[in-house]
């Protein structure tokens, strides 16, 4: 049959939308979805890849199965807060916090009263419980958001910002910290060296046009041998306000991560507002905390660009939970117990045909640089990888040494039988 026939006995789109298949999905999706669906079946018939009589089939194949292009992840990395998976997953409590802030709801309104409310009260007052050290406290965007809203509202224009040399950094995807503070129209005054940095060093540069001393953690990278830095207890020491940006949004001290600074402690070590991140290792949705001086805090509440940074109600609500949750899916990969990994590992391994070989996770999101978490992983063939990554689901692992690790980590626990079924179906197709 000629081109031109094919070409002919294309069925046209308004008898493809009228077939069951297309027509029911009409009822779900919007318009052009269905009919970009139906195009691309009948580029496929006209090319001769799809017979005429197989367009309305074909065309119900391409249609979007999922709400989202977005697709889940069984994060097989090992590393917890995997930046390009989305950082923390959240809690059960979390995501069913999602589900009720999707309708309508009690943002800014009070049910009593009728009257209007303060919006995401129930959250904040949740942080405000959680780090009792506080004055008050503010959730906004991100962690960037809430340092560039701390420096704003503090420093302004022209106002100046002592940090020291060994603290500006990079964080990841060209992302560095002292062009987000010098964006927001501040100047930065760079004190000492850097490997090495003294508190003479700022008290010399700290003048009549110091609006605060910012300390930031250099989250992702750490200094060996000679080096010396200014804790934020003696900064406070100096009399301008010690804006911490901690990076991490831990709110208490965790023995597992011993150089992470943490909100309580920095606040109680004297600083007078703590920036930190929602979806690191306080396990949340993104989001930015700022903790600090009441009277600090209300300052950026006030300014203007505290509406351009604020949360919706998903984040807000999700934050909430997290927050009042026994623990989260990140603390849970974190601390998960050797032995535990390895005999999940063992029966994993038992049933593909794999090896257990140590695997040391790390905490990811710029947190804990070179902290290696004790784990196993079921070592695999390398060629797996991919197959692995577009398969249902998508199992994400890594290649090292050639070989395709599975770490079970940030697997949770009742994920292994779908993983297995994952594994079991890409070796089917590899033999
Ligand atoms: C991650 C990080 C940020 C940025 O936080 P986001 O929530 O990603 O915007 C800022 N400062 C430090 C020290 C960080 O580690």
């Amino acid at each position: 049959m000629g081109t031109q026939d094919v070409r002919r006995r294309v069925p046209r789109t308004d008898a493809v939308l009228a077939d069951p298949r297309l027509a029911g999905a009409l009822e779900r999706l919007d318009r052009a979805t269905v009919k970009a669906a139906v195009g691309h079946a009948q580029e496929r018939a006209r090319r001769g890849e799809v017979a005429p009589a197989d367009v309305a089939a074909e065309a119900a194949r391409l249609l979007p199965r999922r709400p989202t292009s977005l697709r889940e992840v069984i994060n097989a990395t090992g590393v917890v807060l995997h930046t390009n998976l989305g950082r923390a997953p959240l809690a059960p409590a979390a995501r069913e916090a999602l589900r009720l802030a999707a309708g309508y709801v009690d943002l800014e309104y009070d049910v009593v009263t009728g009257t209007r409310a303060r919006r995401g009260r129930g959250a904040l007052a949740a942080l405000r419980r959680a780090v009792p050290d506080t004055g008050d406290v503010l959730v906004v965007n991100n962690g960037a958001a809430a340092l560039v809203l701390a420096v704003t509202a503090l420093a302004g224009v022209g106002g100046e910002v002592v940090v020291g040399r060994g603290e500006l950094i990079e964080i990841g995807d060209g992302f560095r910290l002292p062009d987000l503070v010098t964006s927001t129209g501040a100047t930065l005054r760079e004190v000492g060296t850097t490997n090495r940095t003294h508190l003479g060093d700022y008290a010399a540069a700290v003048g009549p046009r110091t609006a605060a001393i910012l300390k930031l953690h250099p989250s992702n990278f750490r200094m060996e041998g000679f080096t010396s830095s200014v804790g934020v207890d003696r900064l406070a020491t100096l009399g301008p306000p010690v804006v911490a940006d901690i990076g991490s949004g831990l709110l208490a001290p965790d023995p597992l991560l011993p150089d992470e600074p943490d909100a309580a402690s920095t606040l109680r070590a004297g600083a007078a507002v703590v920036t930190g991140s929602g979806d690191k290792l306080l396990g949340g949705p993104q989001a930015g905390l700022v903790l600090g001086r009441a009277d600090l805090v209300a300052r950026l509440r006030r300014h203007p660009l505290a509406r351009a940074l604020r949360v919706d109600k998903l984040t807000l609500a999700a934050f909430e939970a997290t927050l009042r949750a026994r623990s989260t899916p990140t603390s849970e990969a974190l601390h998960a117990d050797p032995a535990a990994l390895r005999a999940r590992a063992e029966a994993l391994a038992a049933r593909l045909g794999g090896q257990v070989v140590p695997s040391a996770g790390a905490v990811g999101g710029g947190g804990a640089p070179g902290l290696e978490l004790a784990g196993f992983a079921v070592a695999l063939p390398a060629a797996y990888a991919a197959p692995l990554r577009q398969g249902e689901p998508c199992v994400v692992g890594r290649v090292e040494r050639d070989r395709c690790l599975l770490d079970l980590r940030c697997v949770p626990a009742g994920c292994d039988g779908e993983l297995a079924r994952a594994v079991e179906e890409v070796a089917r197709r590899c033999t």
